[in-house]
């Protein structure tokens, strides 16, 4: 069956210390000895970034107290998957097709905006609805073109 250029761009754990987390992953697992631990003050927060095959990881951890994944992990009681991203080919098309079937568009706790935006990868939205209590992503990922675009806008 084909997915229609559908994949798992990242998944994302909210974990209490991200250095501790990927720890873990290298201790037990084998993976994310490559990984990259970077601070984001836009959005507060420190994540582990690595890749297992071609699903992307990242091990999320607030700065803050009451920052996105601080406050999940306390209202949960354990860390975990806290959302998936999934790559569209066209997130306009794919976000009124959810829509039309009742789904409804949730703010980007990092930028505070509702639908489709810009991020550094592509163009995201967040659903109000979930899959098996996870979080739903979606991004449209940047051609080569679109992301030279999106640097010279941010001036990066
Ligand atoms: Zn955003």
């Amino acid at each position: 069956m084909s997915n229609d250029g559908r994949y798992i761009k990242h998944m994302a754990f909210a974990v209490r210390d991200a250095h501790a987390a990927l720890k873990r992953y290298q201790d037990f697992i084998g993976v994310g000895h490559d990984a990259k631990v970077q601070d984001y003050p836009k959005s507060r927060n420190r994540v582990a970034q690595f890749w297992v095959g071609d699903v992307e990881y990242q091990l999320c951890q607030s700065l803050d107290e009451g920052g996105r994944f601080d406050t999940w992990i306390k209202e949960r009681g354990y860390e975990g998957l806290h959302h998936i991203c999934y790559a569209v080919p066209n997130i306009d098309q794919a976000l009124a097709d959810a829509q039309a079937k009742g789904a409804t568009l949730k703010e980007c706790s990092a930028c505070k905006v509702t639908g489709s935006h810009v991020h550094p990868e592509g163009w995201v939205a967040f659903l109000e609805q979930e899959t098996g209590g996870i979080e739903i992503e979606m991004m449209q990922v940047y051609t080569p073109e679109q992301l030279e675009e999106y640097k010279a806008v941010k001036g990066i």
